[in-house]
């Protein structure tokens, strides 16, 4: 399996700084900014800064420095934004990947969604 990246997709242009973000917390291999339509009180988006297009893709070819900050820069931006269970009421990640999971932008991306109660997981189709 080989993954296409497409380096013009619209978060490989914020991590090249062509287009303004938000940021909640840069790390060494990962960026946090807001999601620019919120579905709720706390809604950022957090991505790897090198070049993967999904979660599986990070998994299989990320270098285990990457999949450390990744994962602990996620639970920074639920603390920074005072969801994380030790202060707030709790949160939600979401990382769409593909067709089926109706993933918009080609660079992984985890919503950190949070500030308000969200209901179900699913929407019935
Ligand atoms: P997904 O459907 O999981 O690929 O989600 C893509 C997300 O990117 C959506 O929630 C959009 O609102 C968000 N988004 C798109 N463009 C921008 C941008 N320039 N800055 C911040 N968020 C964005």
């Amino acid at each position: 399996m080989s993954y296409d990246y497409d380096d013009q997709n619209i978060f490989a242009k914020i991590l090249r700084g062509e287009i303004p973000n938000t940021t909640v917390l840069e790390t060494e291999h990962s960026l946090a900014f807001q999601d620019i339509t919120p579905q709720a009180p706390t809604h950022v988006l957090v991505i790897p800064k090198g070049a993967y297009v999904s979660f599986d893709h990070f998994a299989l070819e990320a270098s285990e420095a990457e999949i450390v900050d990744y994962v602990r820069a996620i639970g920074s931006v639920a603390k920074i934004c005072g969801v994380d269970l030790g202060e707030g009421g709790g949160f939600r990640l979401i990382s769409n990947a593909g067709q089926d999971g109706v993933q918009e932008v080609p660079h992984l991306h985890v919503h950190v969604l949070g500030g308000r109660n969200l209901g179900r997981m699913l929407a019935k189709a």
